[in-house]
Formats: structure tokens, C-alpha cells, sequence
């Protein structure tokens, strides 16, 4: 794991090269009167987090790219298939009761519905329950299939989508969480739940990259 705050030896590496760069690593230890030996672990350090490029038998240059546009490039790259988590979904006969009692057990705020052969049909959220909870039906008799944000108005992200992609559309949407889908059963306008993406999966993702970019 590297972090991204640089050692001062890594520092004015970087200073040499981009003033003198291509420039081997011998003639940079000598610059900073060390051996070669000493400096390879910084050298490796910035090569494999992008810093600097290296090409055999013409040196070390600068990659012309500072660490916002690196960090910029590694967060464009998280995938949703990496972040994603398990969907928590009912059927679309399901009460409001029940809906209300999975989405504490399962401690999630938005749940997916889904018909009953399997495929996604809706999206509740928790001020959609709320709506329901406050008006004077019985929560029992009121099935979710009535309150829920239905097909085909529904967001969702697929497994190869960027994190971004999908945290992109969250914010254009207003949406807290996205289904994960995939065809169900070959069909084209028909998505089988695969996994959910939620604000809760970015902060994930926002703290792993300020804490560490791995090389
Ligand atoms: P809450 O309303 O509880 O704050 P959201 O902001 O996610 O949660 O939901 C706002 C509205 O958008 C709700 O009516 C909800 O049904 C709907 N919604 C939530 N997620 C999606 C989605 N992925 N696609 C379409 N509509 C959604």
C-alpha cells in the first residue's frame, strides 16, 4: 500500500526528473549524492504509482500528471462489481408491514421488488414507506407494489459500469441507491437484481482512496 503524501527524498526526485528528465537513476543518486541502491525503492514507488515513467535505457521522465489527475484516474476506474453489495428485494405483493420489518432486519434503506417469477418490477425507499406510514391505511392490507417508483422510470447499473458512471447517475437522479442488473432469462427489457449500489457503497469506496491507493 502506498500513500499518496510523497517522502521529501521523493519530492525532489521528482523535481530532478521533471527538470532533467529522461534521466537514468544513476545520474539521480548522483544528484542527490546517494547510491542507486537507496533510491530504488523510491524510484519503484513513483514509477508504480504513476508519477514517473521509466523506459529501459533512456531513464526515468515525468509522466506530466500531478496527483489529483492520478487520483482522478484511479477513482474512474473502481468498478461497480467490486463495490457492489447483496440486494435486499420483495415481491410486489408484499405489504408496507413487512416491507417496513425487512427493511430494519436487513438494515438498508431502499429495497428492490421484484415479480414473482423474479425479475425487477420496482424500488421503495424510506420516505416512499413514510408517505404510506402517516396516512390512515392499514399498513398490513397495502401491498408495496402500490407505493413503489416502478418500471421502466427505474436507475440502474450494471456490473461492468465505473462506480462513477453509477454515482453520477445518482446524483442526476436524486436516488440513493441503484439496482445492479443483468438480463433475466435472455430477455432484453427484463433485469434480474444482481447486487445494489448505494451512498453508503461510495463513502466506502471515497475513504479506501483517501486512506490508500494501492500499486
Ligand atoms: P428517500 O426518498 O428515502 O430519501 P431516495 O432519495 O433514494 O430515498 O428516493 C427518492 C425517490 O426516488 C423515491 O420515491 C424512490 O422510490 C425513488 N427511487 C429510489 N431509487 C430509485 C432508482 N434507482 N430508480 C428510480 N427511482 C428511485
Amino acid at each position: 500500500m502506498l500513500k499518496i503524501e510523497l517522502s521529501s527524498r521523493q519530492k525532489k526526485i521528482l523535481e530532478i526528473v521533471k527538470a532533467e528528465g529522461p534521466i537514468t537513476g544513476e545520474n539521480i543518486a548522483e544528484k542527490l549524492h546517494l547510491t542507486r541502491a537507496t533510491l530504488r525503492p523510491d524510484l519503484a514507488i513513483l514509477t508504480m504509482a504513476g508519477f514517473l515513467d521509466a523506459r529501459p535505457r533512456v531513464g526515468y521522465f515525468y509522466s506530466g500528471k500531478n496527483a489529483n489527475q492520478l487520483l482522478g484516474e484511479k477513482l474512474r476506474k473502481l468498478s461497480v462489481k467490486d463495490y457492489k453489495s447483496m440486494p435486499v428485494v420483495v415481491t410486489e405483493e408484499t405489504s408496507v408491514y413487512d416491507t417496513i420489518c425487512t427493511m430494519f432486519l436487513e438494515d438498508v434503506g431502499t429495497i428492490f421488488v421484484i415479480k414473482k417469477e423474479g425479475y425487477l418490477v420496482g424500488v421503495v425507499s424510506r420516505k416512499d414507506l413514510l408517505q404510506v406510514a402517516i396516512g390512515k391505511q392499514d399498513l398490513n392490507s397495502v401491498p408495496v407494489g402500490i407505493v413503489m417508483s416502478r418500471m421502466p422510470n427505474l436507475i440502474t447499473c450494471k456490473m461492468n459500469d465505473t462506480l462513477f458512471f453509477a454515482a453520477q447517475q445518482m446524483m442526476k437522479h436524486q436516488v440513493d441507491a441503484l439496482p445492479v442488473v443483468r438480463p433475466f432469462a435472455g430477455k432484453k427489457d427484463q433485469w434480474e437484481v444482481i447486487g445494489r449500489v448505494t451512498k453508503t457503497t461510495l463513502v466506502r469506496a471515497f475513504v479506501e482512496l483517501g486512506q490508500a491507493t494501492e500499486v
